[in-house]
């Protein structure tokens, strides 16, 4: 009876470790059906079906245990967007491509994909964009410094808004000087923009000895994901009564976030990109 009793709670724990994909695929499915529906355009439901799918396959497969599942997900959707999307659709989803189209007062493409990946899904799911789907990062993954072998410069995050300021400004004085042909001149942004980011990209992470210095430094975008990703739903949690102090997880963790600590404020808190890393590091379970 007992036996019965323990192995029923087993299976009860094996199957509750797939939630989480079930959830996030149930999220990109209603925000699919509800744009689909909304703007009338089949793509939507295709998009982000696709996108959800290939999220909740790598949670699946992370709860499986399979130790690329991220780097499943990174390049199934990064790939996507910026070949797919990017190159053969002329989408410009960058930061400009997001500017561009509120100034023509569109929301589609970049206005869609900022509204859900960057300005109020983090308020669900914090900057997993960062960590599962975002194409600079796909890359940069790949360098040789996957846990930062110094610690973080201070002062340089303020680049990251002199970036977000440029691109605007740049967008606005293509319109305020009627440019034509700006769709080309989008297009040709957003080639120019990924080369210069993954090339500001490599050299930042070989000069610092970390493949996120351009995510901690540079990047424009975190000026919208940093403070949605405050009030996230999904984050990094810490019993700290279990935790013994050993630093493991602080060590792994490719964002320096002072993850050993439960609240909300923790240092660097709004930098975390959910790669659970820290959860695989801790030899008590303190990290869920
Ligand atoms: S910080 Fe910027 S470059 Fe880094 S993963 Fe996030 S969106 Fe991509
Ligand atoms: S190691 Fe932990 S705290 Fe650091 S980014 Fe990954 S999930 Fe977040
Ligand atoms: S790895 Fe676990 S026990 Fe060690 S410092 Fe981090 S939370 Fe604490």
């Amino acid at each position: 009876m007992k036996k019965t009793k323990e192995k029923t709670e087993k299976k009860e724990r094996g199957i509750s470790k797939y939630i989480p994909a079930a959830v996030m695929f149930v999220i990109f499915e209603a925000v699919a059906v509800t744009l689909w529906q909304t703007l009338d355009n089949l793509f939507y439901l295709l998009n982000f079906s696709y996108i959800g799918t290939c999220i909740a396959i790598g949670l699946a497969l992370f709860a499986g245990g399979w130790k690329h599942a991220r780097r499943f997900v990174q390049f199934a959707v990064g790939s996507y967007m910026l070949v797919y999307l990017g190159i053969i659709s002329n989408e410009n989803m960058q930061i400009e491509g997001f500017w561009y189209y509120l100034f023509i007062g569109v929301f589609e493409a970049a206005t869609i994909h900022y509204a859900v990946a960057k300005i109020f899904g983090p308020l669900i799911f914090g900057r997993g964009w960062c960590g599962y789907a975002c194409w600079t990062a796909m890359i940069l993954d790949l360098l040789p410094y996957k846990q930062p072998q110094k610690p973080r410069k201070k002062g340089l995050g303020v680049i990251r808004y002199i970036m977000f300021a440029l691109s605007f400004g740049l967008v606005a004085a293509l319109f305020l000087y009627h440019v034509g042909n700006l769709e080309r001149i989008m297009f040709w942004l957003f080639l120019g923009g990924n080369a210069l980011y993954y090339l500001i990209g490599i050299i930042l992470a070989f000069a610092f000895k970390d493949n996120r210095a351009f995510c901690k430094y540079i990047c424009p975008i975190t000026v919208f994901l940093k403070p949605m990703s405050y009030f996230s739903l999904f984050r990094i949690h810490c019993d700290e009564s279990k935790c013994v102090g050993c630093g493991k997880c602080l060590k792994v963790c490719p964002m320096n976030v002072e993850c050993n600590k439960e609240s909300r404020k923790r240092a660097n808190a709004t930098e975390c990109i959910l790669c659970f890393e820290c959860k695989k590091a801790c030899p008590v379970k303190a990290l869920k």
